[in-house]
């Protein structure tokens, strides 16, 4: 009868015991899956390996994608400044045989064992006597190794082979994890930085080419009030020209200083914005026998604004209007009141915007045309300084399109502080 008390309280304690473990597992398992720093998350895994297994210290080897190397990526204790990052060969290595046999691989004498790895055993002043390391899979694809050595009390055993499974098998989930997030991290700084070199480039190259810029306007202006004939024809050409370049430099000066210029925002009437917009561009379409059309809102809507911006980004869209549609086409420019908006519509029927492109095109120097065959000419930069303007107004602005060929609208939203 007590002998039979003492096996139940045995077989209940092992129970115990073994729910211990699981819930642990569980709780380990938990917080791997919300680590998602790589060294904070290995430093967590062999912490949690030598407490499941007894063990004195833990190690973690990677496979580098690249060379294809095992690489000792972090261990508990001291001596893993002198190994961190050291190459440790898949031939006569017990973390080589563990990749190459794909088998959790047990060492109760690692000092006699040929397998282990001499190098380790000399840069760290740690004795390891005995070693249980399993491989670290994902699906079909190993990425690692996971070492406990030294079990504190007895010999590793099968238990300890299964726990750290199971350990090895989600570790190596949240490491892919964390290192595709790291790989991202990286591959956002660098593209952080070439933004930043873009944007100083614009700024440099369009501050150097201003002052020549002026020079050749200034000198050409001057000689083309003493030319005469064919001579005042040439000099107009160049010009032409140069006032051209111009706008284009003005467009890379604007993109580089447009979030720091100054807003002189005051009430106006969105008729006088609309009126001043359709006079800067009415010649260019005449030019092309377009029908530019405006249709002012008779009552009196006013908005608070830097006219001379909203003036600028509202002629970059009806310069596009122009540019994008075939001679005698229509553009219609229009406002709307909206509740607590206006609208300003600039429609036209030119060639249109396929729907993937709608968002895109207000992108620093994109254009849907294929930059080699491309035959309207610019930069690319007008929707992106219009865009940027408008927003700095607390507004929106967006592209419409039926397809291609089927013409576009563009609407300007902006806050409206009075109306009629
Ligand atoms: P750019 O006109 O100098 O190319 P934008 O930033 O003003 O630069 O415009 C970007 C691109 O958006 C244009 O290259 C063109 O492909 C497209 N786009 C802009 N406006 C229109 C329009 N009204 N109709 C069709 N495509 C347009």
């Amino acid at each position: 009868m007590a002998d039979d008390l003492r096996t139940q309280d045995i077989v209940l304690r092992e129970l115990q015991r073994k729910f211990d473990a699981l819930n642990r597992m569980v709780q380990i398992s938990l917080v791997m899956n919300s680590t998602l720093k790589l060294d904070l998350l290995l430093n967590y895994i062999m912490n949690a390996a030598t407490e499941i297994t007894d063990a004195e210290r833990a190690s973690i080897l990677l496979m580098d994608r690249n060379t294809n190397q095992l690489q000792f990526k972090a261990a508990t204790g001291p001596e893993i400044k002198e190994l961190l990052d050291t190459v440790v060969p898949l031939e006569g290595s017990i973390a080589g045989t563990i990749v190459s046999e794909n088998r959790a691989i047990i060492i109760d004498d690692a000092a006699h064992d040929p397998r282990h790895f001499n190098i380790v055993f000399k840069e760290s002043e740690f004795q390891t006597r005995a070693i249980l390391g399993v491989p670290m899979r994902i699906r079909d694809q190993l990425i690692g190794v996971l070492e406990v050595l030294n079990k504190q009390h007895g010999r590793f055993n099968d238990e300890d082979v299964r726990h750290i499974t199971i350990l090895a098998s989600q570790a190596a989930d949240a490491i892919d994890k964390a290192q595709l997030i790291e790989e991202l991290r990286q591959a956002n700084e660098e593209l952080e930085q070439l933004n930043k070199l873009k944007n100083d480039f614009i700024a440099i190259a369009s501050h150097e080419l201003r002052t020549p810029l002026g020079l050749i306007l200034g000198y050409a202006s001057f000689l083309k009030e003493e030319a005469e004939g064919e001579m005042g024809e040439h000099i107009q050409a160049v010009l032409n020209s140069a006032q051209h370049l111009r706008g284009l430099i003005e467009d890379m000066t604007n993109l580089a200083w447009l979030d720091r210029a100054e807003l002189n925002k005051q009430p106006i009437s969105i008729n006088t914005i609309l009126g001043a917009a359709y006079a800067d561009v009415i010649a260019m379409a005449d030019g092309k026998e377009q029908v530019l059309l405006l249709e002012a809102p008779e009552r009196l809507i006013e908005v608070n604004v830097d006219p001379h911006q909203i003036e600028s980004a509202l002629t970059n869209v009806l310069n596009n209007a122009v540019k994008f549609t075939p001679p005698r086409g229509v553009i219609v420019l229009s406002a709307i009141a909206q509740p607590k908006e206006v609208w300003i519509r600039v429609q036209d029927n030119g060639i249109g915007l396929p729907p993937n492109q709608l968002e895109r095109i207000f992108d620093q120097f994109y254009q849907v045309e294929d930059p080699m065959t491309r035959r309207y000419g610019g930069l690319g930069l007008g929707l992106t300084i219009a865009r940027k303007i408008v927003e700095r107004h607390g507004g929106r602005i967006w592209a419409e399109s039926a397809g291609p060929g089927l013409g576009s609208t563009f609407t300007i939203a902006l806050p409206v502080i009075r109306s009629e």
